[in-house]
């Protein structure tokens, strides 16, 4: 955090308008003051003197008054010198006495003797001698620079005026007072503002501190740290500032750690969602993806945050972020490679204000690969089945409306295409017994019944019956042990598993071919081959001839009488008995159909 400018400090702010305050205090208080002592003084200075003066114009009017006849009696001058000496004190600097005629008849200043006699050209003691009242200024002396009082008052001798009193005081005393009393007045503020300003630091400091406390603490909850408390100083308004910070800091507290659970619990859900989740804001930018979702779309997590929604999903040159907001249907989004399908359904929701404001969109992705699978399977299976039924069907209505047409009376072609008919109507019951069967076993309550059973001897009277009823020449060469094996077996599903298996074989062999019989013992189980000579299986079929109604060629095999699903009733059947089926072939030398079945030597011994 910005640390706080010394200038800026609530310390120097407060200590500033303290000073400020005192000093203009100061200052009204000292004008005041000041002008007010300076009239005062001023005025006691020249009352003091004023007062003294009626008694100097009392003794200066005897003087004047008497008669100089008389030679014993001083002249008027010396003894005028004499009253005038004894009345200057220290504050006066000079007294003189003027006459009606305007001739200075003394002063009181030993060494200007040389004016006595003079008569003086003062301007005050003119309009005086003119019958005017008292007169008197300030003025500042030019050779000391002081500041003298001039006073000029009349000598009345019953009430007409006999001359002039000239008097110059020092009043600069009275300013040097003044000067220091103005700089005690100075001091006195100096030490005040001193004061002031240790005061000022200090109340300062009673706020400032609880401040800094919720400053520091403020910045320790933005980072996280809840466990720190302001200490409350007192019951003001500070103290109940902190009180409430401290409450507020228990309440951030709560709600953070009531959010940092939801958001817990809301990432866990996420990141355990069997469906992806991606959410954006309102211009359509990734600002959540989930771990599924990341796998599923095989991008970094990180890299996709902020990145346009329809980009991540690869839709961008179909629809734009507006199209995916107005999407009300899912979209598949197939995403499959060469090697294997990947297809995911999205789901589009947006999320809205009250007021319509679209804030984002959240899009659901689920997993439909294996239900797209099954879907396709399923449609492919009734298209099987219904081209399957078809087929026949087509062919016995013809050779119906033929025999309708008349050829029911041609003794030749009615057995023939009766025959037909017949043949049709027999490969359509197989097929129908065959779907029947798989059917039941794609029930959940299918359930074998197995017996313990000699495999070989069951193998054997199962070749047996083949050998007697063969029509064409083929060898059989049986690889057996002679032996007996027991093993739990369902009978009955296990003949027509390897029913099927030998007639493919003997379906597919060429005349003279040879079809051989092995039983080899493995660690837990048996393995039963069956080989013929015949034209193969190419390779990359060998997967599929397991698969429901795959045929290599379907031509011929349908010519051969089969329904296409004899291999996947077999590999149903030797599933439940919990062995595997497979097929080996060499296209052109034959092929070999290899199934195991699960086998104890240790249980086959309590049977045997
Ligand atoms: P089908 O009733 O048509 O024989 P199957 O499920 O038994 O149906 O066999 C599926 C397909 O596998 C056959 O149509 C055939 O193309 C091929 N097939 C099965 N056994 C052999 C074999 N021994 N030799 C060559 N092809 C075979």
């Amino acid at each position: 955090m910005e640390k706080v400018g010394f200038f800026r400090s609530v310390h120097v702010k407060f200590v500033t308008i303290y000073l400020l305050l005192i000093l203009i205090a100061m200052q009204i208080i000292g004008v005041y003051f000041i002008n007010k002592l300076e009239d005062q003084l001023v005025r006691n200075f020249q009352q003091s003197i004023e007062g003294r003066l009626p008694l100097l114009e009392y003794s200066l009017v005897e003087e004047m008054m008497k008669d100089r006849t008389d030679e014993s009696i001083p002249p008027l001058e010396e003894e005028v010198g004499k009253l005038l000496a004894d009345f200057s004190a220290q504050d006066i600097s000079e007294v003189r006495a003027i006459n009606n005629r305007s001739l200075i008849i003394g002063t009181s200043e030993r060494n200007n003797q040389s004016i006595v006699g003079q008569k003086t050209t003062d301007v005050m003691v003119k309009r005086i001698l003119a019958g005017g009242e008292k007169e008197d200024k300030i003025f500042i002396d030019e050779q000391s620079g002081n500041r003298v009082w001039i006073l000029a008052t009349p000598i009345k001798i019953g009430g007409e005026v006999a001359g002039s009193i000239y008097l110059v005081a020092k009043i600069e005393t009275v300013f040097d007072q003044l000067e220091e009393i103005n700089q005690i007045f100075i001091s006195a503020t100096l030490i005040a503002m001193l004061i002031t300003a240790v005061l000022g630091i200090l109340v300062a400091r009673t706020i400032t501190r609880p401040i800094s406390d919720m400053k520091r603490q403020a910045v320790a909850m933005a980072k996280g740290n809840f466990s720190r408390k302001v200490r409350v100083y007192g019951d003001d308004e500070i103290g109940q500032l902190a009180i409430s910070f401290n409450h507020l800091t228990r309440k951030l507290q709560e709600a953070q750690a009531m959010t940092e659970g939801e958001r817990r619990k809301l990432s866990s859900v996420l990141s355990n969602m069997t469906d992806g989740v991606v959410a954006t804001d309102r211009k359509g930018r990734v600002i959540l993806i989930n771990e599924r979702a990341s796998q599923m779309l095989n991008v970094s997590r990180e890299t996709m945050i902020s990145q346009p929604v329809t980009e991540l999903l690869l839709l961008d040159d179909q629809y734009s972020f507006e199209d995916l907001l107005d999407q009300q249907e899912p979209i598949v989004l197939d995403y499959s490679t060469d090697e294997s399908p990947f297809i995911l359904r999205a789901n589009f929701s947006v999320i809205q204000r009250d007021t319509g404001f679209v804030n984002g969109l959240i899009v659901v992705l689920h997993d439909v690969t294996e239900e797209e699978k099954i879907e396709a399977e399923r449609r492919e299976f009734v298209a099987n089945v219904s081209h399957e039924l078809r087929t026949p069907l087509t062919t016995m209505r013809s050779y119906l409306e033929a025999l309708t047409d008349g050829a029911i009376h041609d003794r030749e072609l009615a057995p023939r295409f009766l025959d037909v008919t017949q043949n049709e109507t027999e490969r359509m019951i197989r097929l129908v017994n065959d779907l029947l069967k798989l059917s039941k076993m794609d029930s959940k309550d299918y359930e074998i019944n197995p017996t313990w059973v000699d495999f070989v001897l069951f193998f054997n009277h199962i070749i047996d019956r083949f050998e007697m009823t063969k029509e064409r020449h083929i060898t059989f060469k049986r690889m057996l042990p002679d032996k007996a094996m027991f093993i739990k077996v369902d009978e009955d599903k296990l003949t027509q598993v390897i029913d099927n298996i030998i007639s493919n074989a003997l379906k597919y062999s060429p005349e003279g071919g040879q079809v051989t019989f092995r039983l080899k013992v493995l660690d837990e189980q048996i393995q039963i081959s069956i080989s013929d000579q015949g034209l193969g299986i190419p390779k990359e079929n060998l997967e599929k001839v397991f698969e429901r109604f795959y045929r290599v060629d379907k031509a011929r095999t349908r010519r051969l009488g089969g329904t296409g699903l004899g291999l996947a009733i077999a590999k149903e059947m030797i599933g439940a008995h919990g062995g595997d089926i497979w097929a080996r072939s060499v296209e052109g030398k034959g092929t070999t159909i290899i199934f195991t079945l699960p086998y104890d030597p240790e249980q086959e011994d309590d049977w045997s």
